[in-house]
């Protein structure tokens, strides 16, 4: 069993880096990525820490938020070099855009009637801002204001089209592929559905336009996902030859999703792993 898409508290996650590959040889898990969003501050550390378990695989990624006619899509990148200066000039980019959208969120929220203080710990543990996303904010309102979780959160106020959502600029899927093939990574489309909503004729055009523009495979497997989804891009990776990967989303306790196993029925094969190592650059 394999863990292909996770992140640490170097991005919206609250467990540490240095934390996982224990969790994941625990488990046990033959690979695991950390794949932070737009961060790979978390990867020395967490690749230092793997090395006292040499049976498992620890594997260097990124998550990247892209827009396609509107859509937010997430490609994951892994296998890359975190000391590339390609990737890390066009993270710094997509982090100050971070920072931009959530002083714009502090002012929303203000106006909305919710308040809240940068120097609440949710927000003040952090050096760098841009490591602050949604989670952080719904975490903070969640223990200010009462809500009952973070997804009435995200229901009420941080979601798409919610009173305080405030839209980031985000390149194009092509760009990010291009930024994880410069790192010398694979380039995987993360979570292709979304909620258990079986999209595959979005996912085949999809897949049309970007596999020939480098997309390299499909998250096939995902916590959220039903034997239906799974199988729909199972076939759909065969049918435009791309790699097959999968992971939980794993957020420590900024999401009900376990590392590995996900809400349970999560179980990554290991044989997804070549498909997707036979790929790298
Ligand atoms: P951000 O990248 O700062 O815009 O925050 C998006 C993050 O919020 C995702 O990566 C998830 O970790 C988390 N999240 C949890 N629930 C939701 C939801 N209902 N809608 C959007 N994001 C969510
Ligand atoms: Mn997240
Ligand atoms: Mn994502
Ligand atoms: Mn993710």
């Amino acid at each position: 069993m394999i863990d292909l898409h996770t992140h640490s508290c170097a991005s919206d996650g609250t467990v540490p880096p240095e934390k996982i590959p224990e969790l994941a040889a625990a488990i046990p898990l033959g690979a695991v990525a950390l794949t932070d969003h737009d961060t790979v501050t978390g990867i020395d550390a967490f690749c230092e820490a793997a090395k006292a378990y040499p049976d498992l695989i620890a594997v260097p990624g990124v998550e990247i938020s892209t827009d396609y006619s509107g859509k937010e899509i997430h490609i994951v990148g892994l296998f890359i070099d975190p000391h590339n200066d390609v990737l890390l000039e066009f993270l710094e980019r997509q982090r100050e855009e971070r920072c931009r959208r959530n002083e714009m969120i502090f002012r929303k929220l203000a106006s909305l009637g919710y308040p809240l203080d940068a120097g609440e710990p949710e927000f003040s543990r952090f050096s760098d801002a841009s490591a602050i996303g949604r989670p952080h904010f719904a975490a903070a309102l969640r223990r200010i204001y009462g809500f009952s979780d973070l997804q009435e959160v995200f229901r009420k106020l941080l979601g798409r089209d919610r009173p305080a959502y405030v839209r980031r600029k985000t390149p194009d899927p092509a760009t990010a592929i291009d930024v994880i093939h410069a790192a010398h990574g694979v380039a995987v489309w993360a979570h292709p559905v979304y909620r258990q909503r079986n999209e595959s004729a979005f996912v085949r055009r999809f897949c049309k336009k970007f596999a020939p523009l480098g997309l390299d495979a499909l998250e096939c497997y995902y916590s959220l996902f039903g034997p239906p989804e799974t199988q729909m891009l199972l076939q759909t990776a065969q049918d435009f030859g791309l790699g097959i990967s999968g992971g939980s989303d794993f957020h420590g306790e900024h999401s009900t999703a376990q590392l590995g196993t996900g809400m349970g029925g999560l179980a990554v094969p290991d044989d997804a792993f070549a498909t997707l190592a036979a790929r790298k650059r």
